[in-house]
């Protein structure tokens, strides 16, 4: 690799500040270079640079050569870099339409001058496209400039400057070339102090070099190399002239050929390319399609390399692609559009380029497919508990039961049916008006009823058994109460939400209420029946064994109770049965139980109680019962016989004394209580 401080121009090549354009002159016709370079002599950073080209603009201008160089050359300077290769400092040179370039240290101090015919001397031989001929080169130039050897100095230096061009050739009277005026001849001319009127002929070295237009180039470069020249004249087979050839159309040239060229180039900026993580396509176009020319390892991996020489359209998509290219040619470039290949989601980035009058597309692209792919499941999981969400709603809708979905305090969700019981719009509005449903729950002793209200009722509900997880709710609609049993169920595993399901048993309830009612109860008097009562000792007994706690048990029996059926009919005798009954159900506590035993015979069971005080309360109720009137039916008496339970007893033992007592208060006249005492 050739760097720009091998083949530096560095000999006297610097001329102060102060310098003017005559010593400018004076010093280009003394040096070899075409260039000088004006440097501050403190800092010894590179001013501005005169070359050869500003020499004739100044003669033209007819500009005092006293003026101070610094004035005229005003143009900012470029500079390179010596550690820079000379294919970078060649693609300065042709990027910046310049054919030198002032080239530095690290700290900006000036060390020389880099020109293209330096450069295209050590250029590597690949460099230039072999097999190239002069001709080539030659027919992309625009016509041959030409003066009579009869004109003047001022004749050419005009003509170079309205042409904008570095020599004009000069022909005889047979239109044969004979020299070619170059700038290094106007320095030259300047310096003598030649009148500018001068004829041509008299300035004129006949020694020109001259090519043939099927010579290769790179023969040509050599022997411009050897020579030190940087401009020959190409004649065709009659020797006539055809073109001047200089180095600068020969740099031009390559320029032509410059994908060669930048490919050596990139060829180590793409090994770099290929460490990259991102995915990296450069594309060309060829014959208006745009085709996929490289693509980096990571690419390789991802697509293959078989999409390489096949149209971007295919990897990218028509439409993706049109409008991409199209935004590109406008804007240059863009950034982050994200885009799908297969399964894969990346963010493209593209530049446009012309390299070479070749359009370059450079596109990297950066996966995103982990990112995109939780963003789109996260999405998707949504789109589908939403959807779940919405089908949950219609089944529970569906249903006839109220259902909400709650944490015990807070409500999640609610059914239709819900909100039609509780007549509402929705659960917002329920719970600015309830704050929890177990507010809506009746208090009463059947029913489940959550008194401690800080504490939370699925909890309390849930340590019921289950036929007791019933409420009571008032239907504010009908002002009538309901009867709901509640199931209770985790939503998710480990969840504390839960689904309560409340279903209307108002009517099962009230049927088997009154199945239990008629199960229990006497029918004419209203009162329990032995069945109940038999129970209700049973668990007495159980619960006094344990607790050592007394109770007593009374059995009465109405007095010639036959009489009344007999002399005033049967429903008279109901009627006193009932009487009797109601007297006695109005005079015991609430805890005693008091059932018909079977016709005209009751019984009383008194929990903690003695059986003196039984005896009390039993002669309370003879006295009531002999207090009863009843329309056209004389005094009605009853006999009482008391027993109370000792640790011994049985339900058979206990009644058993009763009975007897019974029996004693019958045998002793009737209308009076017997305690069976030991
Ligand atoms: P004592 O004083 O010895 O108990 O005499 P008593 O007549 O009350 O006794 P007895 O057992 O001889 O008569 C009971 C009568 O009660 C017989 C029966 O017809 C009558 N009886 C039983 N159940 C009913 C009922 O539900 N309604 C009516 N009206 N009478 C009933
Ligand atoms: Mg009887
Ligand atoms: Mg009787």
């Amino acid at each position: 690799m050739v760097l720009v401080k091998n083949i530096l121009a560095t000999a006297n090549l610097s001329i102060s500040k102060d310098s003017t354009i005559s010593d400018a002159i004076k010093f280009l016709n003394s040096s070899t270079e075409e260039a000088v370079v004006i440097v501050d002599e403190y800092t010894y950073e590179p001013i501005c640079i005169f070359t050869e080209r500003d020499l004739i603009k100044i003669i033209k201008n007819k500009i005092d050569l006293d003026t101070p160089v610094i004035n005229i050359s005003k143009k900012n300077i470029i500079t390179i870099n010596h550690n820079r290769t000379i294919e970078y400092a060649l693609s300065v040179l042709i990027d910046n339409g310049i054919r030198r370039v002032v080239a530095v240290d690290d700290d900006n101090k000036f060390l020389g001058i880099v020109s293209q015919k330096h450069i295209i001397t050590h250029l590597e031989e690949e460099s230039f496209t072999t097999n190239l001929l002069v001709s080539n080169i030659i027919s992309q130039k625009s016509e041959l400039v030409t003066l009579n050897i009869k004109q003047s100095i001022n004749d050419a230096i005009s003509s170079m400057a309205d042409n904008d061009i570095s020599s004009v050739v000069i022909l005889d009277e047979f239109n044969n070339a004979v020299d070619i005026f170059t700038e290094k001849k106007v320095i030259d001319i300047t310096n003598q102090n030649i009148s500018l009127d001068t004829s041509l002929k008299d300035v004129c070295s006949f020694d020109l070099i001259s090519v043939n237009s099927d010579d290769s180039l790179k023969d040509v470069v050599e022997m411009m190399s050897l020579n030190d020249n940087s401009i020959v004249i190409v004649l065709d087979k009659e020797k006539k002239p055809l073109s001047v050839l200089t180095t600068r159309d020969i740099a031009y040239n390559i320029k032509g050929n410059y994908n060669k060229f930048l490919e050596n180039r990139l060829k180590g900026v793409k090994n770099t390319l290929n460490y990259i993580g991102e995915l990296i396509i450069e594309v060309c176009n060829d014959n208006n399609a745009q085709i996929i020319q490289w693509i980096n390892e990571a690419s390789i991996n991802r697509f293959s390399s078989h999409i390489i020489d096949k149209p971007v359209k295919t990897l990218l998509g028509d439409d993706i692609w049109n409008e991409v290219y199209s935004y590109i040619k406008e804007n240059g470039q863009c950034t982050k559009k994200k885009i799908q290949i297969e399964e894969y989601f990346y963010e493209m980035l593209c530049s446009y380029h012309i390299i070479g009058k070749k359009e370059t597309i450079l596109l990297i692209l950066r996966d995103i497919t982990d990112y995109e792919n939780r963003v789109n499941c996260e999405v998707q999981k949504r789109q589908e508990q939403e959807k779940e969400l919405k089908l949950l709603q219609n089944v529970i809708n569906q249903q006839s039961s109220i259902i909400i979905v709650t944490d015990g305090s807070k409500i999640y969700m609610v059914n239709k049916t819900f909100l039609d019981f509780y007549d509402v719009k929705d659960k917002e509005e329920f719970e600015n008006k309830y704050l929890c449903i177990c507010h809506t729950f009746v208090s009463h002793p059947a029913f489940f009823y959550l008194e401690d209200k800080s504490k939370n009722w699925i909890e309390e509900i849930g340590k019921l058994q289950e036929k007791d997880r019933v409420v009571s709710i008032i239907n504010l609609k009908t002002v009538e109460p309901k009867a709901f049993s509640i199931q209770v169920n985790q939503l998710l595993p480990n969840s504390n939400r839960y689904v309560v399901t409340l279903t209307d048993i108002t009517d099962i309830k009230l049927e088997s209420q009154q199945h239990y009612y008629h199960a229990t109860h006497d029918v004419l008097t209203k009162i329990y029946n032995r069945a109940f009562f038999l129970d209700k000792l049973n668990d007495e007994i159980t619960y006094s064994s344990r607790y050592k706690a007394p109770f007593s048990f009374v059995i009465f029996d109405i007095d010639h109770f036959k009489r009344f059926n007999d002399t005033y009919g049967h429903l008279k005798g109901d009627e006193v049965l009932i009487n009797v009954a109601d007297v006695v159900q109005k005079n015991i506590r609430k805890t005693d139980v008091f059932a018909r035993w079977g016709g005209e015979e009751f019984v009383i069971l008194l929990p903690n109680t003695t059986i003196e005080k039984a005896e009390i309360l039993a002669q309370n109720l003879r006295s009531l019962i002999e207090d009863i009137k009843l329309d056209g039916i004389g005094t009605i008496t009853a006999s009482f016989g008391i027993s109370e339970y000792t640790h011994l007893d049985e339900e058979k033992t206990l009644i058993q004394r009763a009975d007897e007592a019974l029996y004693k208060a019958k045998k002793e006249g009737r209308n009076k209580v017997v305690s069976y005492t030991k």
